[in-house]
């Protein structure tokens, strides 16, 4: 039987072990080959100023995707990501942001560029199974957004013998995916947040995340992958990306363990790629119904 290989594409560092981290290390612990392509290395944001003093010795612009590309390989080690592959854009920034303007921003590549990278990289990986970010990017982050719709052409690309010849012999993976936070769970939040004193509509830790909104964007998952025995692997990885940690468990730690394991005892996605004929289909496994031939 041929290896399993997941590749899951997303733009920043952090965005794998924030995401489905839990589904890296399990993939990964039973002897999957888990890639994760990451096209910027986070280079924009407002961090602690102690935690670039390492880098001073680089140009100004080039510290912080310095240190969170540690901070990924860190996190790479952790979750037992065989692959680590960057694109080499810059991080766009929020939508709206001056970053958005910048020459090297992701958002502004030329997209058949970012696509043949794509498929040069999923023609020598060969992942049967892809996972990249849903139409919204999970908070409507542009760069989410843009890795989204490349994926996608280059999932449709790959195995076409005409496209991109030069990246390669064709492959075809069989399966894509997108990565689902739980509705349920924000419907959740949006409510009791403001009994915390917080605004639903500027959460995260540079308060640019609606939640509200995300509320609005709402793809049914396909698939439920049980985590739970890999969270402290997650929240491990997770760890790794000090730079984008508010400090401390969060008013989530705190809570009981029944109610830890509902949060995040599992990972949901939706897979698009073969499009799903049931109404609700139940997939417990990335890799399920797949022909494992090489
Ligand atoms: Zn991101």
């Amino acid at each position: 039987m041929a290896q399993r290989r997941l590749m899951l594409v997303f733009p920043h560092p952090d965005d794998e072990s924030f995401g489905p981290g839990g589904t890296i290390a399990k993939y990964a612990r039973e002897g999957a080959a888990v890639h994760y392509v990451c096209a910027t290395r986070g280079e924009v944001g407002t961090v602690d100023a102690a935690l670039l003093k390492p880098y001073e010795h680089l140009p100004e612009d080039q510290r912080l995707g310095a240190l969170r590309g540690q901070e990924l390989r860190c996190a790479a080690d952790v979750l037992g990501l065989t692959g680590l592959h960057y694109l080499g854009y810059r991080d766009s920034g929020m939508a709206g942001s001056p970053d958005n303007q910048h020459s090297r921003a992701f958002i502004n590549a030329d997209p058949a560029e970012v696509v043949g990278q794509l498929v040069k990289l999923i023609r020598s990986i060969r992942p049967q199974v892809i996972v990249t970010f849903d139409p919204f990017g999970g908070y409507g982050h542009p760069d989410h957004i843009f890795i989204h719709h490349r994926t996608h052409e280059a999932f449709a690309a790959a195995g076409d013998a005409r496209r991109y010849p030069e990246a390669g012999e064709p492959y075809q993976p069989q399966k894509l995916y997108w990565t689902i936070f739980p509705r349920g769970l924000l419907k959740f939040f949006v409510r009791v947040l403001p009994l915390f004193g917080r605004d639903p509509s500027k959460f995260g830790r540079n308060g640019d995340i609606n939640l509200r909104e995300i509320t609005a964007h709402d793809y049914a998952p396909t698939t439920r992958i049980d985590v739970w025995p890999y969270y402290g692997i997650k929240q491990q990885a997770s760890q790794c990306h000090t730079s984008q940690l508010s400090g401390g468990p969060g008013m989530f730690g705190r809570w009981p363990r029944f109610v830890q394991r509902r949060l995040n005892g599992y990972e949901l996605f939706r897979r698009v790629e073969p499009a799903p004929d049931e109404e609700r289909l139940k997939e417990r496994d990335l890799f399920e119904g797949l022909q494992m031939v090489d």
